[in-house]
């Protein structure tokens, strides 16, 4: 299991946009925040931590150890952790290995249908540098160039004992105020924008309005819009040609965009 191991370095930045019209609101941060709106924060994710949805989707292989993490055994309920089979009303996103391009795209509208605090849990090497498919054309190979990833696990495939392992681990995070990547995809929607566009084609688009909700929840930043969010609301000539020279040597084997 790895806390974070490859996000350090493209961590959103702690401003916001100032408020105003058009702008959102700032986001609260422990300096701002009135005594009574910590504790009631505090109390929030505490109970939070304690009673987590987990979307019933998988992929790969890895989904295979959640039936012994559910059942008697390792019983993931006892901790207040159960599936949920819409992802409006889940927590956790579980990607249990690795992710063909196709799947890919489901799992990018699956969590952006899902609404914040929300986190994702990336199962085994697949998720991590590609593992065993790593010169595959056909698959991503980090799934953080994508979507926000709280926690991976390590291993081809991880077993019961370290999914519960990083389950424990995220609900310590969640109740210490520390799950906060899934800010990341609003602060930077421009970065993660731009890796989706180089797999999927200038043409791809969700009906999810991200920017809006990034001003909705105060989380606009620096990074929301630039070139990605522009190249689509122009038609993305540019990028369908950028698409085509990157791939698959840059967009699928490392970091596209810091
Ligand atoms: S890490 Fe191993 S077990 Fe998990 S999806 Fe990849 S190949 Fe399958």
């Amino acid at each position: 299991m790895t806390d974070k191991p490859l996000k350090s370095h493209v961590r959103p930045p702690q401003d916001t946009m100032p408020g105003g019209a058009g702008q959102g609101c700032p986001a609260p941060d422990a300096q701002t925040r009135s005594i009574w709106r910590r504790i009631m924060d505090d109390f929030a994710d505490h109970c939070r931590a304690r009673s987590l949805f987990v979307l019933h989707y998988c992929t790969g292989c890895g989904a295979i150890e959640l039936p012994p993490t559910i059942t008697s055994r390792f019983d993931m309920e006892r901790v207040g952790i159960t599936p949920m089979v819409t992802p409006r009303q889940a927590d956790i996103l579980l990607i249990t290995g690795y992710l063909s391009l196709k799947t890919l795209k489901r799992v990018i509208l699956s969590y952006e249908q899902m609404q914040g605090p929300k986190y994702v849990l990336g199962f085994g090497s697949c998720t991590i540098n590609g593992g065993m498919y790593w010169n595959s054309y056909a698959t991503m190979k980090r799934l953080d160039q994508y979507i926000p990833t709280d926690l991976f696990i390590a291993g081809c495939m991880p077993r019961p004992e370290a999914v519960q392992q990083v389950l424990l681990k995220l609900i310590e995070d969640i109740d210490a105020g520390r799950a906060n990547a899934w800010q990341d995809y609003y602060r930077n929607y421009d970065f993660y924008l731009g890796n989706q566009q180089r797999l999927f084609g200038a043409g791809w688009n969700t009906p999810t309005d991200v920017i809006g909700e990034a001003r909705h929840y105060g989380y606009y930043g620096p990074g929301t819009e630039g070139e990605h969010t522009r190249l689509l609301a122009e038609g993305g000539g540019s990028a369908a040609r950028l698409a085509h020279a990157e791939y698959p040597s840059t967009a699928l084997t490392g970091r596209i965009k810091s």
